[in-house]
């Protein structure tokens, strides 16, 4: 019932429709249509004024063909990482992939066209379904803005399916985590050359910090990075003020904040160690912290209606799907935490954020495959 050509040419129109994070309204346009053909009612939240971006997220409401029942949640995200500007997909059978000067934005444009193939096939063939809210999301890819300004008053489905990610039969119920963190370290300024005992290293106390630090892999369900220092006016100046930008993930709330801790103790421990005495004038090395939450965990058990209908659809198809913890965040993680249970299932993207982005249609075939049965398995549920 899935049409492979019509996907896969969905698929070529999206990735060809620029959409950088804050940049989606074209994408948005293109969708709004494609539901408006469709039946749907489509609205754009306020998302956008909020986060700075173009549009905001696209909510398609598509009236059911089962009545009085409760609606489900079909969800992927319109915005892409860079360089995903002027996107030239080159196809070789079923394999799409990008031109190698920019990525592909199969992540998350497979979702995308995934969603809009599962309720085209679903009006051709007449296949029962409940309502069908789909929220088309901005800016996930830049902390998962556009889902975490979803008013979820406003929806009504209590359960839902995310598509964005890789494997089609595997569906990721756990994420992690994740919290930023950044330090201000502060030296004192001197001259380099002409009074180096009266300054103090910015640069120096950073290094030692970071070198103090347990970063990469910490344990199974924890990883840890700093990704960005800046710091430092001339090679002649001793350097006054580093910046450290860095995160921590754990699927565990007791190891993130283990690990933040920890970190905050070396940069702590590098400052102890530097104090200078100039003119009778003491100075210590200090520094500030911040620390914010970018998104909470998702933990959806093997258990839930979220978890079931997906697996029990898979079965009923011969597939096996396997439940799995992720690394990374996605819209799901917020949608979880507004009380939407809902997991993440794969469309086929492969070597995303690189530009060597490849995508096999037929991965894309087998999730919409997937949504379908998974839109007649909740009509019948809603009916019994
Ligand atoms: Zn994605």
């Amino acid at each position: 019932m899935i049409n492979q050509e019509r996907i896969k040419n969905t698929l070529l129109d999206l990735v060809q429709i620029s959409s950088h994070s804050r940049k989606e309204k074209d994408v948005a346009e293109y969708l709004r249509k494609a539901c408006e053909a469709l039946g749907a009612q489509v609205e754009t939240d306020d998302a956008g004024e909020k986060v700075g971006g173009n549009t905001g997220n696209l909510i398609a409401r598509f009236p059911g063909t089962v009545q009085n029942a409760e609606p489900i949640l079909f969800s992927s995200h319109m915005d892409t990482v860079i360089p995903g500007e002027g996107v030239r997909p080159v196809v070789e059978g079923d394999i799409v992939r990008s031109d190698g000067t920019t990525i592909l934005g199969s992540d998350d444009k497979s979702g995308l066209a995934v969603i809009l193939e599962t309720i085209r096939a679903a009006k051709d063939a007449n296949v029962p379904h409940t309502d069908i809210e789909v929220v088309f999301s901005i800016c996930e890819e830049v902390g998962l803005l556009g889902a975490k300004h979803v008013d979820e008053s406003r929806l009504r489905s209590r359960v839902g399916v995310v598509f964005d990610s890789d494997e089609p039969d595997i569906l990721f119920t756990r994420g992690p985590s994740s919290d930023a963190i950044e330090f201000k370290i502060y030296g004192l300024e001197a001259h380099a050359g002409v009074a180096p005992e009266e300054g103090i290293s910015a640069i120096r106390i950073a290094a030692e910090a970071i070198a103090a630090m347990r970063l990469g892999r910490i344990d199974e369900e924890t990883t840890s990075n700093i990704g960005i220092i800046e710091g430092g006016k001339a090679v002649n100046v001793i350097p006054n003020l580093v910046t450290l930008k860095g995160e921590a993930r754990s699927l565990d709330e007791a190891k993130l904040d283990a690990q933040t801790a920890h970190m905050i103790e070396c940069v702590q421990a590098a400052c102890a160690r530097y104090e200078v005495s100039v003119d009778g004038k003491r100075t210590k090395a200090r520094f500030e912290h911040t620390l914010n939450r970018n998104y909470s965990a998702m933990n959806v058990s093997d258990d839930s209606r979220a978890v079931q209908i997906v697996v029990e659809a898979g079965k009923r198809l011969g597939r096996e799907i396997k439940t799995m913890a992720s690394g990374g965040g996605c819209d799901a993680n917020v949608y979880n935490n507004k009380g939407i249970e809902c997991a993440n299932i794969g469309t086929g993207m492969r070597a995303i954020h690189t530009v060597k982005e490849w995508i096999d249609v037929r991965d894309m075939v087998a999730s919409a495959e997937l949504g379908l049965e998974i839109l007649k398995l909740h009509s019948e549920q809603a009916r019994r």
